[in-house]
Formats: C-alpha cells, sequence, structure tokens
C-alpha cells in the first residue's frame, strides 16, 4: 500500500456515459489477467499489476470541497471494492463525504459493495454495477483470481434491487465460447435494471494475456483476433442482446477501435 495526497478529486473523462471519473485508488489487488488499467504500471513503477495499490488518503476530505455537474463514474483504474477497502473504508468514507446530489455511477466485481448500502441510499441519482461475466473453477483462477465469485455478484446485484438501488450488470469482458450473454440476461433479468456489454479489448489486456488466449483458448482467439471473424461473431452476440428484451445502456466495440452500438 503507497499513500500520497490527491491535488483533485474529479478528473474530466472521455468513459462512455460519464463526465467525471474518481479514482480514490489506483492499481486493484484483483488483478485481473486482462485488466485494461495495467497501462498505470507506466506511471507507477511498483510492480506486477495486482501487488500494489496506491490510497489517495486525502480524497474523502477533497470531496468534501469540490462539486461537480454532470454523471461520476467511481473508478477507472481500479475497483473501489478490492479487498484492501475492507479494512481502510477508503470507499465509504469518499462516499460519506460526498454531495448526494451528485449523480453517481459505481462499477465494482465485489459484493463488499452491500457494507454501504445505508450510504448509497442516501444518494438521490446513484446506479450500482457488477461485473458479471460467468468465469469459474480453473479458468476464473487463472484470469480474475482475487475477485469474489459470479454467484455472489449476482447476488449482490439481487440485494441491490429489494434495496431499492438502481442496478445494471456489465458483462464483460464478452469472450467467444467462454462467456455465455444469452445464459447471464436470462439469470438477472428479473432484478436487473440495465446492462452494459463490452467485448474483450485484446489490444488494451497485456501482451501475456494476448499469449496465453492464444496458447489454452485458441479458437477463442481465433474468433477475436481476426478482423472478419470478430466482426461476424460480435454481430450474433449484438443480436441475442438486441432479442433479449432487456434495457441496454450500451455495448463496447473494440474492433478495430472503440464503437459504441446502441
Ligand atoms: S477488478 Fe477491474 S480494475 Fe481490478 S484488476 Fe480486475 S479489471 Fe482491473
Amino acid at each position: 500500500m503507497i499513500k500520497i495526497k490527491a491535488k483533485k478529486a474529479f478528473t474530466p473523462t472521455k468513459i462512455p456515459g460519464a463526465d467525471y471519473v474518481i479514482n480514490h485508488y489506483v492499481g486493484c489487488e484483483h488483478a485481473c489477467s486482462y485488466c485494461y488499467a495495467k497501462f498505470m504500471c507506466k506511471w507507477y513503477n511498483y510492480g506486477k499489476w495486482g501487488s500494489w495499490v496506491v490510497v489517495k488518503e486525502n480524497l474523502p476530505e477533497l470531496v468534501k470541497k469540490e462539486n461537480v455537474k454532470g454523471e461520476v463514474y467511481m473508478s477507472s483504474v481500479s475497483d473501489p471494492y478490492q479487498p484492501i477497502e475492507k479494512k481502510i473504508k477508503l470507499t465509504r468514507k469518499v462516499l460519506e463525504n460526498m454531495n448526494k446530489k451528485i449523480k453517481l455511477s459505481i462499477l465494482t466485481k465485489s459484493d463488499l459493495i452491500l457494507r454501504d448500502l445505508d450510504v448509497l441510499k442516501e444518494f438521490e441519482d446513484i446506479e450500482v454495477g457488477l461485473t458479471i461475466n460467468s468465469f469459474d473453477g480453473k479458468l476464473k483462477k487463472e484470469i480474475e483470481p482475487f475477485s469474489p465469485s459470479n454467484e455472489r455478484r449476482i447476488e449482490a446485484l439481487k440485494i441491490l434491487n429489494e434495496n431499492g438501488i438502481k442496478n445494471y450488470a456489465f458483462i464483460s469482458p464478452i469472450i467467444p465460447n467462454l462467456v455465455d450473454v444469452e445464459e447471464l440476461i436470462k439469470e438477472t433479468r428479473n432484478f436487473v435494471n440495465f446492462y452494459w456489454f463490452e467485448f474483450l479489448n485484446l489490444k488494451a489486456g497485456s501482451k501475456e494475456f494476448k499469449e496465453w488466449l492464444k496458447k489454452n483458448y485458441p479458437e477463442s482467439y481465433d474468433l477475436i483476433s481476426d478482423k472478419d471473424k470478430a466482426e461476424k461473431y460480435v454481430r450474433e452476440v449484438v443480436k441475442i442482446i438486441k432479442n433479449g428484451n432487456i434495457s441496454v445502456k450500451g455495448i463496447c466495440v473494440h474492433y478495430p477501435r472503440l464503437m459504441m452500438v446502441k
């Protein structure tokens, strides 16, 4: 854990659907091998992704003083409910001090967020997303080793819904043959308000992840790395999504560049 003091809490962003981002942590103990935030290692040279977390310890004070108009997204280069949060409660303190009129969107892979239901309920306009993708067993150990299981994340979505908090499922990363989008929609549709979908961004994950996918799941790699095959695959999945009769906020496709399908 590296403690630092930040100058600002909110940063303008081009992330689809958001105007500002807040990252009170940088780095993530969940250590997903495909993580797009690994590029942060260029600026924070503390070792392997997943082995360090930068803690902006003054963020709870900064959010008291700063206010923004527009939608704020928490967080883009970490998970606000990674394991360290259980101990130091930085996310909770940031939420407690934040203006409750701010339009806030939180995304996590952890059901630890349920600890903060009381604070979440104080916000006038809030949505909470859980990333789901159905990785389990050996596959999960290899690519998402330290995050809670998909079952726990799905259960968290259900509990958020029961508590009247607007929720969304972020189905990501969609990898051919490894993620069954239709099944995930079926499993969650009764208690999820809306969905985001994101196809794997092979370029943004590390070189090691690319090599790992190629070696262990050559068919998946082939379907996602060949432009024509990838486009066909994306079309098929988008058709499933559109036939799903669900509310879809966005579909992120990264072939050959980020495109939003609606
Ligand atoms: S939970 Fe998100 S931020 Fe953390 S390692 Fe995984 S993909 Fe990266």
